[in-house]
C-alpha cells in the first residue's frame, strides 16, 4: 500500500476540523502524550498550542537528547549540477530562472575537486545535489559522482530528481547512504500550481519516490515539505503522516525530516504562505513530539542567529559553509547560476563553534554501526509491506 491512500484519507477539510477543534485542553493533553496520535499531532501545531511554545520546547530538547545525545552531524551539499528541464515556479534552477548566468553539469574531474576542496574543510558527509536534467544527470552519470565521492566520504547522499527503484538499487550498490526528496507540498492543487513543466509535475511519482528508495536498499531517507507553498499547518500534518509512515513501511531504513523555508524566490513569484519564525519553531516542535525517533535536518537556508537557537529543539543535522552553485567549492567565480541564497555564510569551523557554544558536539560523520550491522530478519520485507 503507498502512502497516497493515506494522504487521500486527510484532505484539508478533515485536518482543518482538527485544528479547529483544538482549545488549550486537548493542546495540554497532546503534550503530555507519550505517543501523539494524529489528533494530537493537530493540537501540537494548532493556535491552541502557541501558548505552550516554551514547554513544547523543553520537552522537544529532551526528546532529542534521549535519541540522539549531544550531537550535531555537520554536512555540506556538492552541487553536480545546475542544469535542470523542470519548471518550478519557486526555484532558481527552474527553466524560467537564471537568465544571463552560466548552467553547467560537472565533469568527473570537476568533482574529484569539489569533493576535495571539502575533505580539505573536514567534511565527511555530502550530498550530491543536481537539478533535473534527463540528458546530463543520467543514473551512470550519478553513479559515476557517487563512487568519486565515495572514494573521499564515508557518507555520501543524493538529492535528485525522483528515481526509478532500479535506478535506486543501482546507487544504492554504488554506496550512496540516503536520499533526499522534499515533496514541497502535500496539496496536488497547489503542487500542479507551481510545478509548471517537467517530470516533476508528476505527483504521485514524487509522493512515492522515498518508497522506492526504501525499497531499494537506501539506508536514511530524508523527507520535507517546502515550507511556504501551502498552509503550513496542513502541510506540517501530512509530512508527520508520511513520515511515520515511512518509518513503519521501510522500517529498515532511518526516516529523517528537512525543514526548508522559502525565503528568497526567482522574480515574479510571491511566496503564497509566508511562514514566520514562530511558526517555524511550532512545526519542528509538534514534530519532534510526534517523531521522536526522527532526524532533523535544517539547511543555510535560515539565518545564523536562527539555526543557532533551533539547534537544541531537535535539530541533528546541520549543512555549513554551503555553496549552492556548481564548482562554487574548488572555484569562486560568481556568474554560475546557484539554486538559492544562503543566509548563514559562516564557515564550517564558525558553526561547530556556536554547536560547542549551545553544550552540543558537533560531528562531521556519526557511524551508526549498530544501524550497519542490523541482521536480517528472515521473512520481514525490507519496506513496502505493509
Ligand atoms: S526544484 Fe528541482 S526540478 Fe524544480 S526547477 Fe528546481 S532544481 Fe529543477
Amino acid at each position: 500500500m503507498s502512502f497516497a491512500r493515506e494522504l487521500d484519507a486527510w484532505p484539508p477539510e478533515r485536518i482543518t476540523a482538527l485544528l479547529d477543534r483544538a482549545g488549550p485542553a486537548e493542546a495540554e493533553r497532546a503534550l503530555g502524550q507519550e505517543e501523539p496520535g494524529p489528533a494530537d499531532l493537530a493540537a501540537l501545531l494548532s493556535p491552541a498550542a502557541r501558548p505552550l511554545l516554551e514547554r513544547m520546547a523543553r520537552r522537544a530538547s529532551a526528546i532529542t537528547r534521549q535519541h540522539f545525545g549531544r550531537t550535531v552531524t555537520l554536512y555540506a551539499p556538492l552541487y553536480v549540477s545546475n542544469v535542470c528541464g523542470a519548471d518550478c515556479a519557486y526555484c532558481g534552477f527552474s527553466t524560467a530562472a537564471g537568465k544571463g548566468l552560466r548552467r553547467r553539469t560537472l565533469g568527473p574531474d570537476e568533482i574529484a575537486r569539489e569533493c576535495d576542496a571539502l575533505a580539505a574543510r573536514g567534511f565527511r558527509h555530502v550530498l550530491l545535489v543536481s537539478g533535473d536534467a534527463p540528458g546530463q544527470v543520467t543514473c551512470g552519470y550519478l553513479a559515476e559522482a557517487v563512487r568519486i565521492a565515495r572514494a573521499r566520504f564515508p557518507s555520501v547522499s543524493i538529492e535528485v530528481q525522483a528515481l526509478d527503484g532500479e535506478e535506486y538499487r543501482r546507487l544504492a550498490g554504488a554506496g550512496i547512504e540516503g536520499v533526499t526528496l522534499y515533496m514541497e507540498t502535500y496539496d496536488r492543487g497547489v503542487y500542479a500550481g507551481v510545478h509548471r513543466g517537467g517530470r516533476k509535475a508528476d505527483f504521485e511519482g514524487r509522493l512515492e519516490a522515498l518508497e522506492r528508495a526504501g525499497m531499494a536498499g537506501v539506508r536514511r531517507l530524508n523527507a520535507g515539505a517546502l515550507l511556504g507553498l501551502a498552509p503550513w499547518r496542513i502541510d506540517g500534518f501530512r509530512l508527520g503522516l508520511h513520515v511515520r509512515w515511512l518509518q513503519r513501511a521501510c522500517w529498515r531504513s532511518a526516516v529523517a525530516v528537512s525543514f526548508p523555508r522559502l525565503r528568497h524566490v526567482p522574480e515574479g513569484f510571491a511566496i503564497p504562505c509566508p511562514v514566520g519564525d514562530a511558526d517555524l519553531v511550532q512545526i519542528m516542535l509538534a514534530l519532534r513530539l510526534f517523531l521522536p525517533e526522527a532526524g532533523f535536518t535544517l539547511s543555510t537556508r535560515e539565518p545564523a542567529a536562527l539555526r543557532d537557537r533551533l539547534v537544541p529543539l531537535g535539530v541533528t543535522l546541520l549543512s555549513a559553509g554551503s555553496v549552492t552553485r556548481p564548482g562554487g567549492y574548488a572555484d569562486a567565480e560568481e556568474k554560475v547560476l546557484a539554486q538559492f541564497e544562503v543566509e548563514d555564510r559562516r564557515s564550517p569551523e564558525e558553526v561547530a563553534r556556536a554547536i560547542r557554544r549551545a553544550g552540543y558536539d558537533p560531528v562531521f560523520k556519526d557511524f551508526d554501526r549498530a544501524f550497519d550491522a542490523e541482521p536480517e530478519i528472515p521473512g520481514r520485507e525490507r519496506c513496502g509491506s505493509s
